[in-house]
């Protein structure tokens, strides 16, 4: 009898449920979950290959130690005694673990409890700090908490859809189906798409706004000023709950309109048409991603969108707010859970001394961290100057996907310890391990993960784990309980799910947004059949608000907003406006005189190291690109589908030249997708400078000066 199992996407953070269904000769088919909220029954092209990605070429089987195939006990001694060691030695900041929103929620638990509760550290960063690390930075400054405020279903509601920096066909394309399905079924709706490329998503467009590369905040602010002068404004919601707004304006309108022009790169009528659109229409939901997060200003960029959604109320009610898209499947969940190196966990602020009090509490920790730790450009510096002496590096690839990649790779080749935990045996990183071990993969795992609109959904197991590969958590609790820590006794996912629901709820009067209580206290059973919820769930009610709705797809639920009647998270109960100021933006010299993009495309994800294998999605664009305006190609003598050479103080790349009029001149789209292993000298990110938000940390992965020549 075929097996049937309800599980979740392992790629982007629409988080869509998928069934998995197992044959008799164990052939393995997926399709759409027609009773999950976030895509009822609808799969991209990536979600659907998924069976194609999971046979066991390239897998890593067994533990090795410099190579060699070793058994379990002794690779996770040698891990304990070499962490244990370099603790003794340097103190617990020269031990870092470096992590992924590849990894389930239970998974990350294991690791920020380790590092920050018993190690003492707060050396744990994650690939996330490269996804979304300047929405959390301004949700924080202007909300108080790191809390989205609204649903999927207000993309699907509202009467003007913004996108900004976020291509949302290819990269959240379930989403991108729902919002299309709405939009033709009430041609009325706008959608605005603000991106330097005329994208697959500008496709829907009523407008598309060809902005220069971080001219966001100069965009955002303009509409502020403009919004200010209009009946736009809430002037009830402006005194009732929030504080900051005549010094944000004053910032916002002191730029004419003619410095809005230059430093936006758009024209008069465009920025009129998108200032009008938004001063009309009440309800609008602005989604923002990588275009606006990867950014050396990306945390103000999100302040400039939540002063425009404070300043009209518009927030936390059906079809509008402010909505960050999360790159990952669990960029979310590893939030909730404390993964980054500057929050602590279940949402409590690693600066504030009750919180690290209640946390230590709890977890009966011998020590807690004190301050934050070095985020994913600093801890790999720390790497290189040798001051982290162990590293462990679990379900991502940093030597292709870090800024500076090149540096990066020999960071990690003279750290004198490194374990990498990981499915593939040769990965661009993996081949520096001294000692890897094998994880589980998608259809092996079990735990949850958490989408964009905090909806928590179940990744079930429906293989068998192949050979020796094990739980991400239960090597983290091996190593803890061989390093001489108590409380790392797991015996299965569902008692760190409890664990963590538990903190959540944990001396939780309301204060504190992220709460899963009533989840407390699940039994094995209940945990296995666990349906997607949102949070809150608190055991004692619904703090949010809370409208009756049918979710968008006819499913009953209740679709659960924050910030409507305000309740923010900082101590007098008001968002705050945050008066930034744009940056200076044209990074090109006449040596690099291009703006280099990078980006996802449609059929690949991260690294390739899962989506690689399908033959069908490699159809798609079999090999690395970079998308030309017709008047640079000839400008610089290169044809369609000539080899180009483009280079930057940090590295070169070698990759094919796509010229399209969908490109803005000057700019260069390359996809972050291709490495050594299946393009040589692809490697994009070795192009990109570590240059950070000084906020939020995160890379800079967009606006970097190149220059562009015949190969
Ligand atoms: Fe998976 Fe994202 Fe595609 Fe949904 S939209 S199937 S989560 S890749």
């Amino acid at each position: 009898m075929p097996i049937e199992t309800k599980t979740t996407c392992p790629y982007c953070g629409v988080g869509c449920g998928v069934i998995a269904r197992v044959d008799d000769d164990g052939a393995v088919s997926v399709k759409g979950d027609p009773d999950h909220p976030a895509n009822f029954g609808r799969l991209c092209s990536k979600g659907s290959a998924l069976a194609e990605t999971i046979d066991l070429d390239g897998r890593l089987l067994h533990p090795e130690i410099d190579g060699r195939q070793a058994g379990w006990d002794e690779a996770l001694d040698l891990v304990a005694q070499r962490f244990s060691g370099a603790i003794a030695e340097h103190g617990p900041d020269a031990v870092a673990f470096y992590v992924s929103g590849q990894l389930l929620t239970e998974d990350y638990y294991v690791a920020n409890k380790l590092m920050k509760g018993f190690i003492g550290s707060a050396n744990i960063d994650t690939n996330s700090r490269l996804c979304m690390s300047s929405s959390v930075a301004g949700h924080r400054r202007a909300f108080g908490s790191d809390t989205v405020p609204g649903t999927y279903e207000d993309l699907e509601l509202a009467d003007l859809v913004v996108l900004a920096g976020s291509n949302l066909a290819w990269c959240h394309p379930v989403l991108y189906q729902r919002l299309a399905a709405a939009k033709a079924a009430r041609p009325g709706m706008k959608v605005v798409v603000i991106d330097p490329r005329r994208t697959m998503t500008a496709d829907i467009a009523d407008l598309h706004l060809a902005i220069r590369p971080d001219g966001d905040v100069a965009l955002f602010n303009g509409l502020l000023a403009h919004l200010a002068k209009s009946t736009a404004i809430d002037e009830n919601y402006l005194a009732m709950h929030t504080q900051g707004f005549a010094e944000a304006f004053a910032t916002a309108s002191s730029m004419t309109f003619t410095e809005l022009m230059d430093r936006t790169g758009l024209g008069a009528s465009g920025l009129r048409q998108f200032f009008g659109l938004f001063e009309r229409t009440e309800k609008v939901v602005t989604c923002y991603s990588q275009g606006v997060n990867q950014s050396s200003s990306g945390t103000d960029k999100v302040n400039a969108i939540l002063n425009c959604h404070l300043a009209t109320g518009r927030i936390g009610r059906p079809g509008m707010g402010p909505f960050s898209l999360t790159g990952q499947p669990n960029a979310m969940g590893g939030r909730e859970v404390g993964g980054l190196a500057n929050m602590l966990a279940a949402h409590m602020a690693i600066e504030c001394a009750a919180d690290r009090n209640r946390v230590q509490r709890f977890w009966a920790s011998p020590r807690i961290a004190v301050r934050p730790g070095l985020k994913a450009v600093d801890l790999f510096d720390a790497v290189a100057d040798g001051r982290i002496k162990a590293l462990w590096i679990m379900a991502t690839n940093p030597v292709v996907s870090m800024p500076d990649a090149a540096a990066v790779e020999a960071a990690i080749k003279a750290c004198p310890f490194v374990v990498v935990s990981d499915v593939l045996k040769t990965t661009d990183t993996a081949r520096h391990a001294h000692v890897l071990l094998p994880s589980l993969g998608w259809g092996e795992k079990d735990g949850t993960v958490t989408n964009s609109e905090r909806r928590i959904s179940r990744q079930r197991p429906f293989l068998r784990a192949p050979c020796e590969a094990r739980a991400d958590w239960w090597q983290l609790s091996e190593v803890a309980r061989r390093m001489g820590f108590a409380g790392f006794g797991y015996a299965a996912p569902a008692e760190i799910f409890d664990e963590h629901a538990e903190l959540s709820a944990f001396e939780n009067n309301g204060s504190r947004d992220f709460d899963i209580g009533a989840y407390v206290g699940l039994d094995r059973e209940s945990y296995r059949t666990l349906p997607p919820f949102q949070w809150p769930a608190p055991a004692n009610g619904i703090k949010a608000s809370a409208s009756n709705t049918t979710g968008g797809g006819g499913k009953e639920e209740k679709a659960r907003r924050f910030f409507a009647d305000g309740g923010f998270y900082h101590p007098d109960g008001r968002a705050r406006f945050v008066a930034v100021t744009p940056a200076q933006t044209d990074r090109t010299s006449t040596d690099y005189p291009f703006t280099l993009n990078t980006g996802r495309i449609r059929d690949q994800w991260h690294t390739m190291t899962r989506t690689g294998k399908s033959a069908r999605l490699s159809a798609h664009i079999a090999e690395p690109f970079a998308e030309l305006h017709p008047r640079d190609a000839i400008e610089i003598g290169v044809g369609n589908a000539a080899l180009v050479e483009l280079k930057s103080p940090h590295g070169k790349t070698i990759v094919r030249a796509l010229i399209t009029d969908r490109q803005t001149r000057s700019n260069i789209f390359v996809p972050m997708h291709w490495n050594d292993q299946f393009a040589s000298r692809a490697r994009i990110d070795t192009l990109v400078p570590p240059l950070t938000d000084k906020v939020s940390g995160q890379p800079a992965s967009k606006n970097v000066a190149v220059s562009a020549q015949p190969f």
